[in-house]
């Protein structure tokens, strides 16, 4: 059974909203669900496409410098072995001889006994979490594949192609957006922490030289990313971690992280990983990895600035940032506050009664092709704007019984509720101004 542990009165009401709304569902709801997946629901899969959207645009196509790629989610399990994950992507883990709840070590805080059911615990064993699989026909060793638990991988393995094709030469960068899979011993907190989840990744390979300038740079860029979110800056902040936190090759690390109602937790990690990868997957595939510069007639292996975000988790900060409840005369109002460029229905359109869906419609899909537009017309006016509160839509749009004399329609912002009378032919125009603010 798929569960949502740990929550606190924020996270169920969530969750509770996500279900109703149709942002996010159990996976598999009908059988009782399946732990640590889950649905996008028609809200949802907007949501992430602003998110994925946002991302690309900013990472990709805005720059000159990076470059995009799609690969495969198995890989030759090679890969893996030059990663480290085969050898040591893992996780101490604990069960429960009673009870047989299973726990990570790090849960458990030194605890003697389960915290559950005081029964006796076993010793901590080593738990890889990355899923295998055959591929083939033989369900043999030699047959036995991976699916990523990070996208970056590829990004390295295909560098020189990538780097050739392009005529890229670093500093520049690689990204990619695509599911990543780990069997998380303990799967929590709704789609914080999933067992299949999407990462958006980059890879900027710079000289030795220029590395930590780089890294300076994207630590910054990558927070004034979640802020054009629409994120609160009071609910971000940036934690380096100590120098005990660091893996050996690894000179520096710092991450975005989101105030949860669980606490500050990350949401992007910017590491300073030295030439570590590509000097493994040289080391394991033989082949010569590195870049020559005709300027400086100098062959070097380039050292590489990651960055790595999780969709769930961005998608999860933002839902939870835009939460609020407010008290409207005696009755509760809860708005989901998103960004207009976020939200996943930018405007609703209703007819006052169904005398007027005619021209309703005609005005719905005039908007549809320049914004996310909806048309709702069950209901009093009042569930409609309620209903489209809940989801996030920043201005709804009336067309009433006076919009055929004075060819007007009334458009109601979602946070101040405020009322203005716009011209029909005014409407796009009216609507594509409050997008710019
Ligand atoms: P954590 O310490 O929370 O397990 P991590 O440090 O292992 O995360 P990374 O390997 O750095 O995470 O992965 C980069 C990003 O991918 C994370 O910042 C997060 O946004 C996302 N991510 C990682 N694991 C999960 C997961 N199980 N579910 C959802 N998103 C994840």
């Amino acid at each position: 059974m798929a569960k949502v542990n740990q929550v606190s009165g924020t996270m169920e009401k969530m969750v509770s909203l996500c279900k109703r709304r149709g942002f996010i569902f159990q996976s598999s709801e009908i059988y009782g669900g399946i732990n640590g997946f889950w649905d996008f629901g028609p809200m949802g899969v907007e949501l992430k496409r602003r998110v994925k959207e946002s991302w690309w645009q900013r990472m990709v196509r805005d720059r000159d410098d990076v470059v995009g790629i799609d690969t495969s989610i198995i890989a030759h399990p090679q890969t893996w072995v030059a990663s480290g994950h085969v050898e040591s992507f893992s996780d101490p883990m604990i069960d429960c001889k009673k009870c047989k709840r299973r726990f990570r070590e790090d849960e458990l805080a030194g605890a003697v006994k389960c915290p559950e059911c005081s029964g006796e615990l076993t010793a901590a064993r080593q738990f890889n979490l990355m899923f295998h699989t055959f591929v083939g026909a033989n369900a043999d060793s030699a047959s036995t594949a991976y699916l990523r638990p990070e996208t970056c991988q590829s990004i390295f393995t295909q560098f020189k192609n990538v780097q050739t094709i392009s005529r890229k030469r670093p500093p520049f960068g690689i990204a990619q957006i695509g599911k990543a899979f780990r069997n998380e011993i303990t799967p929590r907190n709704f789609i914080f922490r999933s067992r299949e989840f999407e990462q958006m990744e980059m890879e900027y390979f710079c000289h030795a030289n220029d590395a930590a300038t780089q890294y300076d740079y994207w630590v910054s860029e990558r927070f004034a990313w979640f802020e054009s979110l629409g994120i609160k800056k009071e609910n971000l902040r940036l934690r380096p971690h100590a120098e005990n936190e660091l893996a050996h090759y690894a000179k520096g690390c710092t991450d975005v992280e989101f105030q949860m109602p669980f606490g500050w937790s990350e949401m992007e990690g910017i590491a300073n990983r030295s030439d570590y990868d590509l000097s493994q997957h040289a080391k394991v595939s033989g082949k010569d990895l590195s870049y020559y510069d005709d300027a400086t007639k100098e062959r070097y292996l380039p050292h590489v600035i990651e960055t790595s975000v999780g969709v769930d988790r961005t998608c999860l900060a933002i839902l939870v940032d835009a939460y609020r409840e407010e008290d409207i005369k005696g009755e509760k109002r809860v708005v989901l506050g998103f960004a207009p460029h976020i939200a996943p229905v930018q405007v609703a359109v209703f007819p006052l009664s169904g005398k007027l869906s005619e021209k309703a419609i005609k005005l719905h899909h005039g908007l549809k092709k320049r914004f996310a537009s909806e048309f709702d017309d069950a209901g009093s006016i009042g569930k409609r704007y309620r209903r489209q509160d809940e989801i996030g839509t920043p201005f709804c749009v009336t067309y009433d019984f006076a919009s055929d004399e004075d060819h007007s329609v009334t458009i109601r912002h979602r946070d101040s509720m405020q009322q203005d009378r716009v011209a029909i032919d005014q409407v796009e125009k009216y609507l594509s101004d409050q997008f710019k603010r």
